[in-house]
């Protein structure tokens, strides 16, 4: 059976991220990024505990606000929309609508305790109004074929391990056909065993030319999936570059440091 799963154009999903900082009081959290990533690349973040990658990530969706410069994905501005020259925040409705093609994916997935697999799949493409009920149900049941769960459509999140949460808030993000999935430590939260069945499916999503940025500690997995590493440290980008370069041949002393501790 084939799964029509991709966005109708998968050249879209460019972010562009321009001197961008970011204070929690006295702490810069983010100093001066600038980054492209290109439609379609997987992109995976590493850096040290507390060198600001959450952060990074949740600006690109306006989870976090930038003090600072400003994101774009398709040359749209995240969380802002200009007029004239100035630059003025969406409202809450237009932020909903602009994270329709902004998914992402928490550390602790985050599902709606109350609701069943299916429902916290269709709640956000019904709210949205993205599609009718029944369109909603099928999408649910082929991104639950794709991440393998199908027979766990009636399920509650707490009759779940916590890798098969985590593949549901997966299914989650992506029923909105979005553009750019974001993924926050997706697999920090779980038991060593139940790792690599959220990886395969992060793995399978890399090859329907969706946009994934993903910040994670898993090297190997970064190694295997990534079209571009982005190392972090304090707050600011070390050194960014393709994969093999950043982990085989870093340029920088920071960089050698940190992956010598963590491979
Ligand atoms: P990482 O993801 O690399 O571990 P974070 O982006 O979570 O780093 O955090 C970067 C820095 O900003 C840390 O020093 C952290 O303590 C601080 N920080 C993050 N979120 C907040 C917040 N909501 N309020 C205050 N400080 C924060």
């Amino acid at each position: 059976m084939s799964l029509n799963l991709a966005t109708t154009n998968t050249q879209s999903g460019q972010i562009k991220i321009s001197h961008v900082f970011k204070k929690y009081g006295a702490h810069q959290a983010l100093e001066d990024i600038s980054l492209e990533i290109p439609a379609g690349s997987v992109t995976v973040i590493i850096g040290p505990s507390g060198s600001g990658k959450s952060t990074l990530l949740r600006t690109m969706n306006h989870l976090e606000k930038v003090d600072g410069g400003f994101i774009q994905i398709d040359g749209e501005f995240i969380g802002y929309k200009n007029k004239g020259d100035k630059l003025y925040e969406l409202s809450e409705k237009e932020l909903l609508k602009q994270r329709e093609s902004v998914g992402y994916v928490f550390q602790n997935f985050n599902l709606f305790p109350h609701l069943s697999v299916l429902q916290n799949i269709i709640e956000a493409p019904l709210a949205h109004k993205k599609f009718n009920r029944q369109q909603a149900i099928a999408k649910a049941n082929q991104l639950l074929m794709m991440v393998g769960l199908r027979e766990k459509a009636e399920a509650f999140p707490k009759q779940l391990s916590g890798g098969q949460q985590q593949r549901v808030a997966i299914a989650r993000a992506l029923a909105l056909d979005p553009k750019v999935i974001l993924f926050d430590e997706p697999t920090s939260a779980l038991d060593p065993e139940l790792v690599g069945e959220v990886l395969n499916v992060i793995k399978n999503l890399a090859k329907l030319g969706k946009t994934l940025v993903i910040v994670t500690h898993e090297i190997a997995f970064a190694r295997e999936v990534a079209d571009y590493i982005v190392f972090m440290d304090q707050g600011k980008i070390i050194e960014q570059g393709y994969t093999e370069q950043v982990l085989e041949h870093p340029r920088e002393e920071r960089t050698r440091n940190f992956l010598s501790r963590v491979l």
